[in-house]
């Protein structure tokens, strides 16, 4: 008999299950009664459309038998088969969804890629020394045997099967000092896995089972009569059918939410919120989501697909359907079910149906309240959430031109250089000191830098608290809002903060009327780099700042920098700010009086790079700059 090779990533997989020390083996059967249940959801969905075939929703079944003399377990179900074909490709290669993670994954004989990626058919090797599948294709008379005991490879021969369907053999492996395999056939064993696996699957999951009963009494018994027992058979349904979104939240167990969402969604970590929604009205559906506990590895590239999987009365129409979910909230997972829908939904039609559009908006406010929720119930988990989905949120607060911020902007959190933790908007404004009127904040790449920048340390230094903004988003986030509650965002790099007294206020535009020839001077120095020279008393230790004007900061002016249109013409108007109170400004004084026009030009330059890196701006001139402190040294 002709020996057929596996394909190189199924050899590897396969390699792993055999030889796996994997303690949760059990999920082999939970695999291959999912299979069974696909099978048997692909042949009623063609039987929508296909007329010639002839199954009612009813007649579709999963069996499963247990022969403990020949070591043997038997899954099998009347969905729609598999051609020659069919077998080789789906089970000679990975041909699962989660393949493309398995290589991507490198694996390098990590036990781990079982938990995580759900590894399928495959699964059965972990158990069983041998597996047999013989199946036949709804529309084809012919049936075929697919045979493998390991990674030798498997054997393809003709076989006889009067049904169309699977039938999955596995003869289970041997018995060890520590792994008992023979539990698999045992009924009591097997009855609780599809209890705690399968409860949902919708078709019936039967196995024969022994039962006892009493006889009936003789009529002529005597008064010493003694019951007598005799065992009988009886096919019992195992799994309530009972999809776990159409059962009661609190006839839920926790772990049966975990479980079906790791399972489901492949996920190996529990997830940190579980949504459950129920409506009747303009739209009539149910819907169990779930939010994931960690980043999944694609979530930031455009490899990602948003979805929600969407059932119409209980049968499943689509695996991922993107039209019920809004992107900031494209990190969710679950399951939608609605009565309103068609079977017979295209992807095309889907897009403008108005149930569907009824539905994703109930979802959005109930996914809302759900993160608002958590939020205020359960910091440490909400957290988490921002830590792996944060970042999203704020992409959604400055899409669409900030439509959405209403919705979005009481979830979003930043860090305070005060506190030295995540804080939310409200608990920037309810710490306000009096006399504070706006929310400040600094934006750039290092949080640690950002809090040592000279005007961050005059806002702390009035006991005003600041936003630490260390995402590429943040300030475009923040700068779309334009306020929160009435509480304007300022940049503590936008020139007026707002923070000089009075007196201040006054001696600084009385400086800077003495000194305008002085400040033309350095303006032409500068030659367009910056719009204007201003006073700026507020500058303690520092000689220069640099502030800027209108709707593009310095720090966004550097991310669009690295955009790849170049953010050519995005420029920030920058503003330097001189502190008449420093020595340098006395230098400068002393150079203009002299009419040192040579000097001014040499100092302008040379304030003006420092004030770029102190912000974090790469310097025009590296080479000029350093050129500029040798003179001076010399
Ligand atoms: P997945 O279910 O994620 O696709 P599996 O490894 O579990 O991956 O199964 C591989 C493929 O084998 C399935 O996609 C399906 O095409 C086929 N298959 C497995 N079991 C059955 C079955 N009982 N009936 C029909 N096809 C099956
Ligand atoms: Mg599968």
């Amino acid at each position: 008999m002709a020996m057929h090779q596996f394909k190189a990533e199924s050899k590897k997989l396969l390699d792993l299950m055999i030889n796996s020390i994997y303690t949760n083996r059990e999920i082999f059967l939970r695999e291959l009664i999912s299979n069974a249940s696909d099978a048997c959801d692909k042949l009623y969905f063609k039987s929508l459309t296909d007329t010639s075939i002839n199954v009612k929703k009813e007649d579709l079944h999963i069996h499963i038998a247990a022969d403990k003399e020949n070591r043997t377990l038997t899954i099998s179900d009347n969905g729609i088969g598999m051609t020659k074909d069919e077998l080789e490709k789906n089970l000679g290669t990975i041909a699962r969804s989660g393949s493309q993670d398995f290589k991507a994954s490198n694996q390098n004989e990590n036990i781990d890629i079982i938990g995580q990626f759900g590894v399928g058919f495959y699964s059965a090797f972990m158990v069983a020394s041998k597996v047999t599948v013989v199946s036949r294709a709804e529309g084809s008379e012919e049936a075929w045997q697919w045979s493998s005991s390991g990674v030798e490879g498997y054997t393809l021969t003709e076989a006889e099967k009067p049904e169309v369907g699977t039938e999955i053999t596995l003869v289970l492996k041997e018995d060890t000092e520590t792994d008992k395999y023979s539990e698999y056939l045992d009924e009591y064993t097997i009855s609780g896995l599809v209890k705690k696996y399968s409860d949902y699957i919708r078709y019936p999951i039967t196995m024969y089972r022994e039962k006892s009963r009493q006889k009936p009494k003789p009529e002529d018994a005597g008064d010493d009569y003694k019951p007598e027992y005799e065992t009988y058979t009886e096919l019992e349904t195992l799994n309530s059918m009972v999809p776990i979104w159409k059962r009661d939240k609190k006839d839920v167990k926790p772990e049966e939410y975990n479980e079906f969402y790791k399972s489901k969604f492949m996920d190996y970590s529990d997830p940190l919120r579980v949504i459950t929604s129920r409506t009747e009205g303009t739209a009539t559906y149910t819907a169990l989501l779930f939010v994931p506990g960690q980043t999944p590895y694609d979530y930031y590239t455009k490899e990602y697909e948003k979805g929600l999987a969407l059932y119409a009365s209980g049968v499943m129409i689509m695996e991922k359907c993107a039209d019920l979910l809004p992107d900031y909230f494209s990190f969710i997972k679950g399951v939608v079910d609605s009565e309103d829908l068609s079977l017979n939904i295209s992807r095309e039609t889907l897009q403008k149906d108005g149930q569907v559009k009824l539905i994703r908006n109930s979802l959005e406010k109930k996914i809302k309240n759900e993160l608002h929720a958590m939020l205020v119930n359960d910091r440490e988990k909400y957290e988490t959430f921002w830590k792996a989905f944060g970042r999203q949120i704020k992409f959604g607060v400055y899409g669409d031109y900030g439509m959405h911020k209403d919705l979005l902007s009481d979830l979003l959190m930043f860090y305070s250089a005060k506190e030295q933790k995540l804080i939310t908007l409200d608990e920037y404004i309810e710490k306000m000191p009096e006399g504070q009127k706006a929310i400040y904040f600094a934006a750039g790449d290092e949080a640690a830098r950002l809090g040592k920048l000279p005007n961050a340390q005059l806002v702390l230094s009035k006991g005003y608290d600041l936003l630490l903004c260390s995402e590429d988003v943040d300030e475009f986030c923040l700068q779309i809002m334009h306020d929160y509650k009435e509480k304007e965002f300022k940049n503590i790099n936008s020139g007026d903060l707002g923070l000089e007294t009075e007196e201040e206020k006054k001696a600084a535009e009385e400086t800077a009327t003495e000194n305008k020839d002085l400040f033309e001077e350095i303006k032409k120095a500068l030659n367009g780099k910056i719009k204007d020279v201003k006073v700026n008393p507020t500058l303690q230790d520092h000689p220069v700042s640099l502030s800027s004007e209108g709707g593009i900061s310095m720090e966004m002016e550097k991310i669009l920098r690295k955009m790849p249109a170049g953010g050519e013409g995005m420029e920030s108007t920058k503003v330097l700010e001189l502190n008449p109170n420093h020595a340098v400004f006395g230098a400068l004084k002393a150079a203009h009086e002299a009419g040192d026009t040579d000097k001014i030009n040499k100092y302008a330059e040379l304030l003006y790079d420092q004030a770029l890196l102190i912000e974090g701006l790469p310097l025009e001139d590296p080479v000029a700059y350093a050129q500029l402190v040798c003179d001076l040294m010399k």
